[in-house]
């Protein structure tokens, strides 16, 4: 199993990868700039490049996880430019950094009474974004929370925006375990359903990256905040224990995002070894 956290980069790239190796972390993902603004990086080429090549020499996988404020649907012109250049410059240090993709996040509709305006302008910023692009690195779609209904929440319009845009072959998933809770999509009780509907869809064909968060709140309330895997959420251990045990998903890392304070990322990626690793 490829269990990780998200990390700082505080020590740089390569000082990322080091820590996930210090803490037997398997993955790791990371903010490649400031998570609050779109602003273009200038990175430093060279850490990147260590970064690479280090995480090669420990069979470490990474993620990017863009800043917050770049959604797939950008509310003015202004903002769209900003966004196309972010993703754009993300997806190039993914690209330095040997990372499979940009994890990015879905975004919020523009118009409540007409959501054809905003799954449109997800196609054109797919678009937009990926005719600039031909690294091996993806643009990876998380699934929103928000309540049942709401937009991003299901595996249907994933696919669909995927399949609607130019590439969909540069474009892949990220699938947040207490956004699918929060949305209802999981209620923790029916993995068995989602996992055959995504099937059959080809979703989980392109799934990259699990995001792997307890939830503070019960199902269907649509609210996104993260709790500790173990003896903290809503979501019980035998029921995380179905998506875990999914033979198709031995490969696919596991990120933590939960609250270090609660439990240090350390421990609960010991304690997920414990219960689930393969031993390695
Ligand atoms: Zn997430």
């Amino acid at each position: 199993m490829k269990f990780g956290c998200h990390l700082s980069i505080k020590q740089g790239y390569l000082g990322a990868a080091k820590q996930a190796v210090a803490i037997n972390a398997a993955a790791f993902q990371y903010f490649p700039k400031n998570p609050r603004s779109l602003g273009i990086k200038a990175f430093n080429r060279e850490d990147a490049a260590m970064c690479n090549q280090y995480c090669r020499h420990k069979g470490i996988i990474s993620v990017i996880h863009s800043p917050y404020p770049g959604t797939l649907i950008p509310h003015d012109n202004k903002m769209r430019e900003k966004v196309v250049a972010s993703l754009l410059n993300d997806l190039e240090i993914a690209e330095a950094c040997g990372s499979i993709g940009v994890v990015v996040h879905f975004g919020k509709p523009i118009d409540r009474s007409d959501l054809l305006i905003s799954y449109q302008l997800v196609i054109k910023m797919l678009n937009a974004i990926l005719q600039q692009w031909e690294g091996e690195a993806k643009l990876l779609i998380e699934n929103n929370a928000g309540v049942p209904g709401s937009m991003g929440t299901t595996l249907e319009e994933l696919v669909q925006v995927r399949s609607l845009s130019q590439y969909p072959e540069k474009i892949g998933f990220c699938f947040d375990t207490c956004h699918a809770f929060a949305s209802g999509l999981w209620t923790g009780e029916n993995w068995e359903d989602i996992w055959e509907k995504g099937e059959a869809i080809g979703y989980f064909e392109e799934l990259q990256v699990i995001h792997f968060n307890n939830s503070k709140y019960p199902t269907g309330l649509g609210k996104d905040r993260h709790a500790s895997i173990f003896d903290a959420g809503f979501i019980k251990e035998e029921q995380f224990a179905k998506i875990v045990n999914t033979p198709q998903l031995q490969n696919i890392p596991f990120i933590l995002e939960t609250p270090k304070e609660e439990c240090p990322h350390e421990r609960e990626i010991q304690l997920l070894q414990e219960k689930w690793g393969d031993g390695e």
